[in-house]
């Protein structure tokens, strides 16, 4: 049983599209999605149907709430409000509703998986450092969960504050718990600009994280015909 884990995928098509065809060579056998469907990029449409129709465990993220209400949008820079703003134009209202449906938190078999915290899951606060770690192992009741948000890969280990960078396989050993970024797919921010995900493999009791190249210029492309923001495009490039 092999889980590929993924989310943030942030309406970008050619990164889900790779990052799926990936999983299936790597011959995962489940899938499971820790929000962020849309927003960002020009595809959110596109991405929601394939995510649901992978018919995975899916938990909610803050621009699929964002994109699924109606209301004022406030405390978002700049670039994310506009990308909301056009992404809401681009769902249908079943759509927005599905998104909406999705739950905060989710335990999938002996795992849970949550946006962005587990102490506080609707608030949306970003788990950045060890401190902010420890908060979300009060609320974790199983040995993993893994998590996105930041868009910053990587796992923290309770008892020992040791940050491991997941660039290779992590053996998780019994008795510790770990709370894990499988990155993101459709928008990095740890300065590689390749799609990310993370494959949980339950019988020989590991993680590894995939980096993979796609093609970016369609993206690119995609987002300024569609009247985005400039931007949104050239951070693709540098995975910020
Ligand atoms: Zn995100």
């Amino acid at each position: 049983m092999k889980f590929a884990i993924f989310g943030d995928i942030h309406a970008n098509l050619e990164a889900l599209q790779t990052v799926l065809a990936d999983a299936e060579a790597q011959e995962c056998t489940h899938y499971v999605c820790i929000g962020d469907i849309v927003g960002y990029n020009a595809n959110p449409g596109e991405c929601l149907r394939i995510v649901r129709d992978l018919g995975c465990p899916v938990v909610r993220g803050n621009h699929d709430e964002e994109a699924a209400g109606d209301t004022q949008l406030e405390g978002l820079n700049h670039l994310a409000r506009h990308a909301l703003e056009w992404t809401r134009h681009q769902l249908t209202q079943e759509e927005r509703d599905w998104l909406l449906a999705n739950k905060l938190v989710r335990q999938v078999r002996d795992f849970t998986i949550v946006h962005a915290t587990l102490d506080t899951p609707g608030n949306w606060g970003y788990v950045t450092n060890k401190f902010d770690a420890m908060a979300s192992f009060s609320y974790q009741f199983t040995q993993l969960c893994f998590y996105g948000h930041t868009h910053v890969p990587r796992i923290y280990v309770k008892g020992e504050s040791v940050e491991l960078h997941p660039d290779t396989e992590v053996h998780l050993q019994l008795g510790k718990k770990y709370f894990i970024n499988v990155g993101s797919v459709g928008q990095p921010r740890d300065g590689d600009w390749r799609a990310a995900y993370t494959i949980y493999d339950v019988e020989h009791q590991h993680v590894r994280l995939h980096r993979l190249e796609y093609d970016l210029a369609t993206t690119q492309r995609k987002i300024v015909e569609a009247g985005l923001p400039e931007r949104l495009a050239d951070r693709l490039s540098v995975g910020q």
